[in-house]
């Protein structure tokens, strides 16, 4: 049960929903899909009175804009895996939503802003967004910004958002990659994750890494051989939890690349 009186907020304009946040700031937060917050609400671990639900704000849509995607805030996963233009445009995005556990609910409900605004180390969307080169798009009180994933991801469950400010869509590069997550059990949350694309230098390969420091973390490689001293220069701030203490982070993580990058050739071969 919530315990704090809440006010339920339904702003029918991104101007509105900003003037509300910006008037609650501290005391508000946007409900989206609700799959982290409102569990955070109900044991007292977020207590706020006011949340504001975007759902009238035509967020939810996929399309093209120029050479990247844009996809509304209100995407869910169930979207993107129902998406001709992301499994066209972007499989990365595809295929690390069809890894996603919880059922269902979570498929259905849990939207990539969220996870990505919620940016809890251990879960899969943080490294992906980066590795897909995502820009997000925020409203706030005095305009639109586009900010780069991997600057927007400031920390662990810290993101740059200012008060007043939500986002209303991102954007990704096209192009193929290859997935990798490494998790105790079938529905555990990954330890470690590799994302790999194709390198911009035209020689070797990128390779994001999540869950493996607070923040993800990427790294160029050239060979396999190199791959696992590569990333272990890369880590130098591997997260703990009581998942997994940062060394075996750390180890694992040269196997989730490899593996990531397999799956790269065998898309592309
Ligand atoms: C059982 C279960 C299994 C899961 N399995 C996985 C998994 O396998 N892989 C994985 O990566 N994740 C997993 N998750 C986490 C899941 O990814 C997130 O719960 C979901 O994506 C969060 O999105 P949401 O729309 O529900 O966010 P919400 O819970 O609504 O919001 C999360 C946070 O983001 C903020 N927020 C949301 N939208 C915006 C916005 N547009 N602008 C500003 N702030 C915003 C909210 O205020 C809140 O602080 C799982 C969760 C559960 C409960």
């Amino acid at each position: 049960l919530i315990q704090t009186p809440l006010r339920y907020h339904r702003p029918s304009t991104v101007e509105e929903a900003c003037s509300v946040l910006l008037e609650h700031q501290g005391n508000v937060r946007v409900l989206a899909g609700g799959t982290q917050l409102l569990p955070l609400m109900h044991r007292d671990e977020v207590r706020v009175e006011h949340v504001v639900d975007p759902r009238d704000l035509g967020l939810a849509t996929i399309r093209r804009d120029g050479e990247r995607l844009e996809l509304g805030a209100l995407s869910t996963y169930a979207d993107v895996l129902a998406s001709d233009l992301v499994r066209d445009d972007s499989p990365l995005l595809a295929r690390a939503a069809a890894g996603v556990t919880g059922g269902r609910q979570i498929l259905q409900q849990g939207t990539l802003v969220g996870s990505a605004c919620f940016n809890f180390p251990s879960t899969d969307f943080p490294g992906v967004l980066v590795a897909t080169d995502a820009r997000f798009r925020i409203q706030g009180p005095s305009g639109t910004r586009e900010v780069a994933a991997a600057d927007f991801l400031c920390d662990a469950y810290l993101v740059d958002l200012e008060p007043g400010e939500f986002v209303t869509s991102f954007t990704v590069a096209g192009g193929a990659g290859g997935y990798c997550k490494l998790k105790h059990s079938a529905g555990s949350w990954p330890i470690a994750t590799a994302s790999a694309r194709a390198s911009l230098t035209g020689e070797g390969w990128q390779v994001t890494l999540g869950a493996v420091q607070a923040v993800p973390v990427t790294v160029e490689v050239r060979a396999r051989e190199e791959v696992d001293e590569a990333v272990r220069d890369a880590v130098d701030r591997p997260w703990s939890d009581v998942l997994a203490p940062g060394w075996y982070r750390t180890q694992i993580a040269g196997v989730a690349a490899r593996r990531a990058i397999d799956e790269l050739e065998e898309v592309t071969a």
